[in-house]
């Protein structure tokens, strides 16, 4: 069978006519075959625009947006790998197209598979009965004080099992793949002690490996201070210690994240706080990132400019200063808007701003329960478009290479060029801008990771 269909909720990779799903057997039958051998080269035509992002990253400024836009646009594919991209006369002439396996987009618009910077993929269940409190008017924080919020859902995830939340991430990764997301970062953060927290990142370890999409995991051990510790200085304090003598050294003698991230808020910890457990983390080899500026302004963005982390997140309450400071450094200013929507606030992180500074903007969804319960990088676009004051092209530049470079994975991922992954979202619009402007709804027709085939939507029945 010429494309190969990966089953997420199922076992390891299968490749043959038995390995495709009913939703997708017949977009596979409309595909010409004539092996039942894995194809080394996948010929792809029919993208009536093709979103390649081409160029170096990360973009800035005006830079973002310029997508490097083919019209009529082919790629060909080898092993999960690019090995050409240009117009489709172009590429059908190469002679390797001749005898690639062939699939054509039928004038669908494509781009670089979304890169999800910013997720909190492992939790027991939703936070659904704090819906109405939220609706009603209370605060984040004064459902914190009522025992909901982190800690509700720290709760929940050291009383399930590691196989229930296994299932449910599952689930979540189908799910993103099918808005066409090819990679995600995920964070721990709500076991928040040992066993706990180890659990949910060899959980990530585990997911990475046996489903398509890359996970890139990142230790939040320092999300909020657990109720165990709570109430004492001294308490605050052990919980420091278990994080920066305990914690952080087994997370990374077990390789089991690339980032350490801290909560740096009012309720959570403070910038003095949030620059010693980096600081360890650093130590161990583990890159700093931050949740900056959301809540409260403490000072955050300045700290990660100055510790050199891969990002500062959130920056709803960013000042002058800190824009100017960010501008000026290779930190990714991860916006997330998901949560200001979720939250019903107006005050959305300064888009306009930060992109005319010149900071590399990137957008995420953060997926997470309490805040924004969502996996749909279409509808982040379209809120970056509405309330960020994003163009559709800004937008997707931050939702690809920009994220991406965010997980310093710019290399082999968010761009469509030679070289690269053959990671790709393809969209059943006439215009990219359309897949913004139509909010809410997924218009996501297929997704391919390494050159395979994950998500294909019902349409592709026909
Ligand atoms: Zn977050």
């Amino acid at each position: 069978m010429s494309v190969r269909f990966f089953h997420i909720a199922g076992k390891k990779q299968e490749t043959a006519r038995n390995a495709l799903s009913h939703s997708c057997r017949a977009l596979a039958s409309s595909i010409q075959h004539n092996t039942w051998a894995l194809p080394t080269s996948l010929l792809i035509t029919g993208a009536s625009q093709l979103l390649t992002l081409r160029g170096r990253g990360p973009r800035r400024g005006a830079a973002l947006a310029n997508l490097g836009i083919i019209r009529n646009g082919a790629l060909l594919v080898r092993d999960g790998w690019i090995t050409a991209v240009g117009t489709r006369p172009e590429i059908e002439a190469l002679p390797e197209a001749a005898a690639a396996e062939k699939l054509d987009l039928g004038g669908r618009v494509v781009l670089p598979g979304f890169v999800d910077s910013h997720t909190h993929l492992i939790h027991a269940a939703s936070r659904a009965e704090e819906y109405e409190l939220k609706i009603a008017g209370a605060s984040y924080e004064e459902i914190a004080r009522k025992g909901g919020g982190i800690l509700n859902s720290v709760k929940k995830l050291r009383a399930a099992t590691s196989e229930a939340l296994k299932q449910r991430a599952r689930r979540a990764l189908t799910q993103f793949a099918g808005y066409g997301t090819t990679t995600i970062e995920a964070k721990s953060g709500y076991g928040l002690d040992v066993m706990s927290e180890l659990k949910i990142l060899r959980l990530h370890k585990e997911l990475a490996a046996e489903q398509p999409l890359d996970i890139v995991s990142t230790f939040l051990g320092a999300h909020v201070v657990p109720a165990e510790y709570r109430g004492s200085s001294a308490g605050v304090n052990s919980y420091m210690a278990l994080l920066t003598q305990k914690l952080i050294p087994e997370v990374a003698e077990e390789k089991l994240a690339e980032f350490n991230d801290v909560f740096c808020d009012r309720g959570a910890f403070t910038r003095e706080q949030a620059q010693q457990i980096l600081e360890a983390g650093r130590g161990e080899g583990l890159v700093p990132r931050l949740h900056a500026e959301q809540l409260t302004h403490t000072g955050a963005t300045q700290l990660a400019v100055k510790l050199g982390a891969a990002s500062c997140d959130h920056l709803e309450k960013i000042n002058a200063s800190d824009i100017a400071a960010l501008a000026k450094s290779q930190t990714v200013a991860t916006l997330l808007p998901g949560c200001d929507f979720h939250l019903g606030l107006q005050k959305y992180a300064p888009a306009r701003k930060l992109i005319d500074a010149g900071c590399i903007v990137a957008l995420a969804t953060d997926y997470n329960p309490g805040t924004s319960p969502t996996m749909s990088m279409p509808m982040i676009l379209s809120l970056a478009c509405s309330q960020l004051r994003m163009t559709p092209a800004e937008a997707i530049t931050s939702a690809t290479i920009n994220g991406a470079y965010a997980l310093r994975r710019e290399k082999g991922l968010g761009s469509l060029g030679v070289g690269k992954l053959a990671d790709l979202a393809v969209f059943e619009v006439a215009d990219y801008r359309e897949i913004p402007y139509y909010f809410g709804m997924n218009t996501c027709w297929l997704t391919m990771k390494r050159g395979v085939v994950v998500h294909a939507a019902d349409k592709a029945k026909t």
